[in-house]
């Protein structure tokens, strides 16, 4: 039995791919600040080497990985350097992924008339089939592998769990981003399958479904040089009922819950949302 509920990860070794990124490394330090072992898997060597210093910085234990989560030998490579550096892996946090301009369109609704006017307009059917494949494959694939190359030692570890990052699009599609909505669509229901098939050796898989947030990477989009907010913006919020946008550190709570084995022991196949009530508002 439990003698509070604090976290307490204590002794566990996390791999966080993505963790040099934005959300990543909120999700390095808090693991690491409730005791995990981090290994920050990152394409950007330079990204995970500098997340892994600071989580030390900090007080924690961590280990810098350069590794593509599309190539599977090289996570391979990354997951026998992590075990001899820090130890079995217990916790699987699949926090690469992103969205492209190529896989994106630069209307909202098809109109023959106004791209008649303006041929340049980069329309759903004009999508580059690479910018398409490479959204799919950075999302699907991505998550999938480091899941085969990690998952199944995992089957061992007593409270070893998956986490995958989804996103509102997940849900309903956004507007231009039609790559993007997919793959994560995909990685909600490969969250579901792969819990199911990890059930029977004690494997819990889930993701978060973060909702908007601002970061310096999306800040552009969201607000214009005076710092107001875009038209875009004002359509997220007035679709989150809390009518604001998140901080990453509120997506620490939800992964620290799902990454303890004591306080969701039962929890197996979710997808949560953290987006300030997003996904439950139809509009009206
Ligand atoms: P980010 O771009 O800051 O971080 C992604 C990290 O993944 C980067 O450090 C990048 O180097 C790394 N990466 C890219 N390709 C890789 C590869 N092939 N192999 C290994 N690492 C690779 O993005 P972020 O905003 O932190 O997003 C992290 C996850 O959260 C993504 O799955 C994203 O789709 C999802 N997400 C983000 C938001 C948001 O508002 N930022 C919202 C919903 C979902």
């Amino acid at each position: 039995m439990l003698n509070n509920y604090g976290f307490d990860l204590t002794g566990k070794v996390a791999v966080v791919t993505g963790g040099g990124g934005v959300l990543g490394s909120y999700f390095c330090k808090a693991l690491a600040k409730v005791g995990a072992k981090i290994a920050v898997v990152d394409l950007s060597e330079a990204s995970a080497q500098k997340i892994a210093d600071e989580v030390i910085e900090e007080g924690g234990t961590a280990l810098g990985v350069a590794s593509n989560v599309l190539d599977i030998d090289n996570l391979k490579e990354a997951k026998a350097i992590i075990e001899s550096e820090l130890g079995e892996i217990d916790i699987l946090i699949n926090g690469a992924g992103g969205n492209h301009p190529n896989g994106t369109t630069d209307d909202e609704f098809y109109s023959v008339d106004a791209n008649k006017q303006d041929p340049d307009v980069k329309t759903f059917f004009d999508l580059d089939p690479k910018g398409i494949g490479f959204v799919m494959d950075l999302n699907v694939m991505g998550t999938i592998l480091p899941a085969q190359v990690f998952g199944e030692s995992m089957a061992k570890r007593e409270g070893a769990t998956i986490i995958n990052v989804s996103s509102m699009n997940a849900f309903t599609p956004l507007t231009k981003i039609p790559a993007y909505s997919g793959a994560k669509a995909a990685i909600s229901n490969f969250t579901q399958w792969l819990a199911t098939y990890m059930s029977k050796v004690g494997v819990r898989v889930n993701a978060i479904a973060p909702g908007f947030l601002i970061t310096t990477q999306n800040e552009k989009l969201l607000k214009n040089e005076e710092g107001d907010y875009t038209l875009r913006a004002e359509k997220i919020l007035n679709a989150t009922p809390m009518g604001r946008f998140g901080e990453p550190e509120e997506l620490v709570g939800a992964v620290l819950f799902l990454a303890d084995a004591r306080l969701s022991s039962f929890v197996t196949g979710v997808v949560v949302p953290v987006d300030g009530g997003f996904s439950s508002y139809s509009g009206v």
